[in-house]
């Protein structure tokens, strides 16, 4: 199903850990509204970089599946407000988060995390507050800021 010209809903909530473990990663109705909303934020990350193809790693993940790849507990995976992506034509995760950074684009949560790009919204109604973190590995703290 089609979520906007270029995101689907399957690639968004794909999990290859749901696949292996044989957990369920379906979105419901609400997390489905949610990532209609990510996937039009990323529909205006794609036309910043140039049009060039997204390969989304991972956006909707239950709760189960995001404690299987130990994500956070309050991850804005977990109610489809999130998309982990790579831009390998446009260049490395840091250049992706620098463009995205400088540009006028709305969004709550910008990470630059150790090989993809996350980019988290709020729920509707809420006021994005543009954070900026780095995060260099995945026992490392955050750091304010993109840090290449
Ligand atoms: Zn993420």
């Amino acid at each position: 199903m089609k979520l906007t010209a270029h995101f689907t809903l399957e690639e968004m909530s794909f999990s290859e850990t749901a696949a292996r473990l044989g957990l369920d990663n379906t979105a419901d109705a609400m997390a489905i509204a949610n990532l209609t909303r990510v996937a039009a934020c990323m529909e205006k990350i794609r036309a910043l970089i140039g049009d060039k193809p997204i390969v989304v790693h991972s956006g909707y993940r239950s709760v189960e599946v995001n404690r299987a790849v130990g994500g956070v507990s309050t991850s804005a995976h977990c109610h489809g407000l999130a998309c982990d992506f790579v831009c390998p034509e446009f260049g490395v995760p840091a250049e992706v988060a620098l463009a995205i950074l400088k540009s006028g684009i709305q969004y709550d949560q910008l990470i630059l995390e150790y090989g993809w790009v996350h980019v988290g919204l709020t729920q509707s109604g809420s006021l994005f507050r543009r954070e900026a973190l780095t995060k260099r590995s995945a026992g490392a703290a955050y750091e304010a800021g993109i840090r290449a």
